[in-house]
């Protein structure tokens, strides 16, 4: 095998941005590979402008540490509240370039883009090699578990029919209110008598932009944004900057770890002794006809995450954050936001970190 990495990451969405830096800021040989070009996973190129989960119902931030440090970067003025959630607004460009500059901050972080997972090597029950490079532990964070794919490990498929994928994007110069539920019925509802796909909106009035989140396919965005120009007041000039409308998934592929997070977990707000991360964000399903549901936690809860559910069930040396974690398709309905995903991220960072460490202390 040609060189050697202590941590391997794949995915650079907001999960492995976490990891690889907290890798690297731990001291390790980091490298981090993704299939794309560049930084950003889903946060950074699907059109989304609000990270979700980075608090609780009051407004307080759930997670220190690299959640807090890339919130602080990249978000758009104060946390906002919608309904009982608090949101932070942010830009998909500045997204990518903070997660860039993170990324090319460390002497020790080797970044591969164009670079998807090709082989892993599994040696002994071990991950000793991906991609021809040699390894002393792996984080998955690519979104659909590809590591664990590869290697076989066992995994939990996500339900599309209450994780409807959809395809996102912002539309910019509206001179029209949308911020409260009857100001954007007065829009959905054309839109659903033209027998047009069910879409809903994210507004960001300071902007004049709101972000669409449609539930059909990517061929209907454009047919949305023709009907919105010619037939309802204020989006007579609305535009997209979106390049490429894409069906994205909500939850993809969830790997078995030495624990699996439930929904009872989450609506319980339950608290766990090996616990790294938490979590706030209810459990949001939408279907196909783009209806969502949404189930809260009590008031003033949060959930935790325990480090069990970062650690693959059958390889000592194979973790996952971000979308990938061991949860079941409830729980995944809420862990899945980006806040929840950073923080992950960066607790599957430290975990793999002190498991190189030992292993490399032990072998001395
Ligand atoms: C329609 C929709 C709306 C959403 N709305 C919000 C919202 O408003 N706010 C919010 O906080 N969250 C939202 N989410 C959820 C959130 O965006 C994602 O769950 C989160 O960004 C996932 O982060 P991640 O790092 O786990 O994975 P991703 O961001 O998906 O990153 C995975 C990375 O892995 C790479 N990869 C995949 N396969 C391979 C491979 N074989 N080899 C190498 N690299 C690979 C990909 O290129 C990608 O860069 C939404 C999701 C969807 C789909």
């Amino acid at each position: 095998m040609s060189k050697a990495s202590d941590i391997a990451v794949v995915g650079a969405g907001a999960a492995g941005i976490a990891a690889a830096v907290t890798a690297a800021r731990g001291g390790c040989r980091t490298l981090l590979i993704d299939q794309r070009e560049s930084a950003g996973g889903t946060g950074g190129f699907s059109g989304l402008t609000t990270l979700c989960g980075l608090y609780d119902d009051a407004g307080n931030m759930l997670n220190d540490g690299f959640a807090r440090e890339f919130a602080d970067a990249v978000g758009e003025g104060r946390p906002v509240r919608t309904g009982k959630l608090w949101v932070l607004r942010y830009r998909p460009e500045r997204f990518r370039d903070v997660a860039t500059q993170l990324l090319n901050s460390l002497p020790n972080l080797v970044v591969r883009w164009n670079t998807p997972v090709r082989d892993v090597a599994l040696v002994g029950g071990r991950i000793t090699g991906l991609n021809g490079i040699a390894v002393g532990a792996v984080i998955d964070c690519s979104g659909t578990a590809e590591v664990a794919r590869t290697v076989g490990a066992e995994c939990l498929a996500t339900d599309d029919s209450t994780q409807a994928p959809a395809v996102v994007f912002p539309l910019h110069d509206i001179a029209r209110e949308l911020d409260s539920v009857v100001a954007a019925t007065q829009v959905l509802l054309p839109l659903a008598r033209a027998g047009l796909p069910p879409v809903s909106f994210q507004p960001h009035p300071e902007l004049h932009s709101v972000t669409v989140k449609l539930t059909g396919s990517p061929e209907h965005a454009p047919q949305v944004i023709e009907f919105l120009r010619k037939n309802v007041a204020g989006f007579e000039h609305c535009r997209t900057s979106c390049t490429e409308f894409r069906l994205r998934r909500r939850a993809g592929r969830m790997i078995v770890g030495q624990y699996v997070l439930t929904g009872d977990d989450v609506l319980s707000a339950r608290k766990f002794p090996d616990a790294v991360a938490r979590g706030a964000w209810p459990i949001e399903q939408w279907n196909a006809a783009g209806v969502s549901r949404v189930r809260y936690l009590p008031a003033g809860e949060h959930y935790e995450i325990p480090a069990r559910c970062l650690r693959a069930a059958s390889i000592p040396n194979l973790f996952m954050a971000g979308k990938t974690i061991s949860a079941d398709v409830d729980a995944i309905a809420s862990a899945r936001v980006m806040g929840c995903c950073l923080a992950t991220g960066a607790a599957a960072g430290n975990l793999a970190v002190a498991f190189v460490t030992s292993a490399q202390q032990q072998q001395q």
